[in-house]
């Protein structure tokens, strides 16, 4: 038995998650044309699902996604994995608690990107979501390695789970896919507020005690029991 076969009812579940998040890039207006992408991780397979290159947002549905292995091979699926797959696959590799990857172009949290620039923590809601400022990873040519081990190495110094690559865009890590999709939505959201704050003057630093503390009500507390 193979080891797709063996994981065969889990990729069925992510194929149908994966496809449906991808929605959730449209509708909250991260993406553009076939930009943008959404992956989970098969776990316990050494696996992946993910967009395919280059398909329109209105013609992604479950069969559509493939698998892939951790580095980028095409495992299942008809069509080529996205563009972005390698990215994709480094974070996997090197992060073990990772679930799910989200990457977009998103256009205020690339515009601070566009110039290099962390969004400082200054709303509540950076303190709770992303526990300081949102990160500026390098500038990283597509093509190899340089952009997973931009963004591994940039969160591994953040509590952030999104991380701005300079020039480019946003990736975002979660536990699932779909926490990778809510931080890449947050990520835009505070970026537009704060670059809004911005044009009105100076957006006033949160003291580091006040930072802590929300984040850590935020992720151990908050939400449904
Ligand atoms: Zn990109």
């Amino acid at each position: 038995m193979t080891v797709l076969a063996q994981v065969a009812g889990v990729v069925a579940d992510l194929r149908r998650q994966v496809s449906s998040l991808h929605g959730e890039l449209t509708r909250y207006g991260l993406v553009a044309w076939t930009a943008g992408n959404v992956s989970a991780r098969v776990p316990e397979a050494d696996l992946m699902v993910i967009k395919p290159s280059g398909v329109s947002y209105d013609d992604l549905r479950p069969d559509v996604m493939v698998v892939t292995d951790l580095h980028g091979t095409l495992v299942d699926g008809d069509l080529l994995p996205s563009s972005d797959t390698a990215a994709h696959a480094y974070v996997y590799r090197h992060l073990p608690h990772v679930g799910g990857v989200v990457h977009t172009h998103s256009t205020y949290a690339s515009a601070w990107a566009a110039r290099g620039e962390a969004v400082p923590c200054v709303l509540t809601a950076m303190a709770d979501e992303f526990g300081g400022a949102i990160p500026i990873g390098p500038f990283a040519l597509i093509g190899d390695d340089s952009i997973g081990h931009g963004i591994v190495e940039t969160l591994r110094e953040s509590r952030s789970p999104a991380v701005l690559m300079r020039n480019h865009g946003v990736f975002t890590i979660g536990r699932t896919a779909r926490d990778a999709v809510k931080a890449a939505v947050m990520c835009e959201d505070v970026a537009r507020t704060v670059h809004v704050s911005r044009q009105l003057g100076d957006p006033l630093p949160i003291a580091q005690a006040d930072v802590d503390s929300l984040f850590d009500r935020y992720q151990n507390v908050y939400g449904q029991a």
